[in-house]
């Protein structure tokens, strides 16, 4: 039986497109495009430089705003733009204030709702710097209907997804069985893979209907496109488990 499910945070409560195609215009680099940029291809490939980085910067090879300025760099040499470190500095800074007016994704606070109403216990664990997820989780309202000790941010554990270790530390904090656990996440390989491999269930919100990577082990995962599916899915996944109800 569920008792917590826990949430990313970036791209999975709130919409991490519409922050950054509102800071590519205001950085004047939708004008680079003539028509081939597309907002989400550019901010996918970012965000693939993102996760591969990553691990260099949690090695300590790579400083978080040189992370964020080759993440872009690289995204736009793909596809044949060159920019500045500057431009993507701007870009980086104009996103980070678009961002400090974020809005959840429509559903999210249906979904708590349902979830508190059975007496399930909610919580966040997302990757990043404690300060910069804290101002976004409070520009979001997220404190007001999840309690701040269930708010783990990587740098604050000294553990970062994927490293499934994130996932058993959270576990052990709660109290509960792996099995009892769910993590609700939109990247495979951060969020999915690794919650799996702990032992919990996965939902992938697969908005932008991206393709699973291959795994080593096999990955047991719900999924759904909509954060408003997420509670029938679990539902239904409950009563094929169990045979009874949520
Ligand atoms: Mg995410």
């Amino acid at each position: 039986v569920i008792k917590a499910v826990y949430f990313d945070l970036d791209d999975t409560l709130y919409d991490q497109l519409m922050p950054f195609q509102l800071a590519l215009e205001a950085s004047g680099l939708t004008k680079l495009a003539r028509g081939g940029l597309s907002a989400e291809a550019i901010f996918k490939r970012i965000r693939f430089h993102s996760d591969r980085l990553w691990s260099i910067h949690v090695e300590g090879k790579l400083s978080l705003s040189e992370l964020r300025i080759r993440r872009t760099t690289e995204a736009f040499a793909e596809i044949g733009l060159e920019i500045t470190d500057e431009a993507a500095d701007a870009l980086q800074r104009n996103y980070e204030l678009e961002q400090s007016r974020l809005s959840l994704r429509e559903g999210v606070l249906t979904l708590f709702g349902q979830l508190k109403a059975k007496g399930i216990k909610l919580g966040l664990i997302t990757n990043g710097p404690v300060q910069h997820q804290l101002n976004k989780v409070t520009a979001l309202g997220l404190l007001e209907v999840i309690d701040k000790s269930e708010v783990h941010i990587s740098d604050g554990m000294g553990i970062a997804k994927p490293d499934p270790e994130v996932f058993r530390h959270v576990q052990r904090l709660s109290g509960y069985l792996p099995e009892e656990l769910v993590y609700v996440g939109d990247a495979w390989h951060n969020d999915i893979a690794p919650s799996s491999s702990a032992g919990w269930t996965p939902v992938w919100l697969n908005a932008r209907k991206q393709e699973p990577s291959g795994e080593r082990i096999p990955v047991d995962y719900l999924s759904c496109q909509f954060i408003s599916e997420v509670y029938t899915k679990l539902i239904l996944h409950e009563q094929s488990k169990t045979g009874c109800l949520l």
